[in-house]
């Protein structure tokens, strides 16, 4: 399977001389193997071009299949969903899996992005065929060949981690989360109950061991790396993570790749480049490679 990413930001996109290197748009990732529906990990801006690949081959002329799979349906993981072209070419099929939560149809939360006064056209725009596939964090279904699991994360609203395998590899897809460490982040709105609540404790121990055995024996780990420890040390109610819970994570579940993603706005290209040489120097000698998702790039696996 080849998995190229096309949007790696956090938050929202950036346009600026010094992320030129690793790319300003936000969060999209399409998985891509021979023969197979092309899978599409959450459609921020970086989806526009992804669109564009894709319009090069099969979809193009009107007989390409695919899915989107969402983490959530936060700005920076759906902006670009109403500039993929292929929806725009009849004859092309898409299935649309998301979490189903509260009390709104998942068409509908994808509807509203795109209602007036927000945006000149619907949904009912698309020529391509839609389906809509509301899945709960836990569960395990077949795209095609292609076999995905699904996990809960950490964030404010609940995110959905995913891990896509196809024969003997292994890509997992783990963005947005904080750490289970002391607070347990939920749907609407987000508690932070003191440690001395026992079923809380309980929980979070249960989520993070959840998510220790997902990433275990993973090809590629592509993991949310917003924060350093110090800016998460401010902000540990945003739902992010840092590099050192991502490489604690990959390393335990003995990882081959792990990859920093969903970066900091302000983070520029020298500092992210310095930052994951650092973590690499650090992890000297052992098996895990720490690398840095950029816009553009490929992974094979
Ligand atoms: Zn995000
Ligand atoms: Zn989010």
């Amino acid at each position: 399977m080849r998995v190229t990413f096309y949007g790696v930001r956090g938050s929202f996109p950036v346009a600026h001389p010094k992320v030129t290197q690793v790319g300003g748009n936000t969060s999209c990732v399409v998985v891509r193997a021979p023969g197979a529906p092309a899978l599409i990990i959450d459609a921020g801006t970086g989806t526009r071009a992804a669109g564009r690949d894709l319009m090069r081959e099969e979809f193009g002329d009107g007989v390409g299949e695919g899915a989107f799979l969402f983490s959530h349906t936060h700005w920076d993981h759906i902006q670009g969903f109403m500039f993929f072209e292929p929806f725009f070419r009849a004859g092309n099929r898409f299935t649309v899996c998301a979490r189903g939560s509260h009390d709104r149809r998942l068409r509908q939360v994808f509807a509203g992005q795109a209602e007036s006064p927000h945006f000149s056209y619907g949904l009912d725009a698309f020529k391509a065929a839609v389906d809509w596939r509301a899945i709960k964090e836990g569960e395990s279904f077949s795209i095609g060949p292609w076999r995905v699991r699904t996990v809960r994360l950490n964030h404010p609203g609940v995110a959905i981690g995913y891990r896509v395998e196809l024969g003997d590899k292994s890509f997992v897809y783990m963005t947005d989360t904080a750490p289970y460490d002391d607070q347990l982040l939920c749907e609407g709105f987000h508690e932070r109950k003191p440690d001395s609540d026992p079923e809380v404790v309980a929980r979070i121990r249960e989520c993070g061991r959840a998510l220790e055995e997902f990433v275990t024996g993973a090809d590629v780990l592509l993991y949310d790396t917003f924060f350093t420890p110090e800016q998460y040390a401010v902000n540990p109610h945003w739902g992010h993570s840092t590099p050192d819970e991502g490489i604690r994570l990959a390393r335990q579940g003995g990882v081959r790749r792990f990859y920093n993603y969903h970066h900091h706005p302000e983070a520029w290209d020298d500092v992210l480049e310095g930052r994951v040489k650092d973590y690499a120097r650090r992890l000297g000698g052992s098996d895990l490679e720490v690398l840095l998702a950029r816009e553009g790039e490929a992974v094979e696996l």
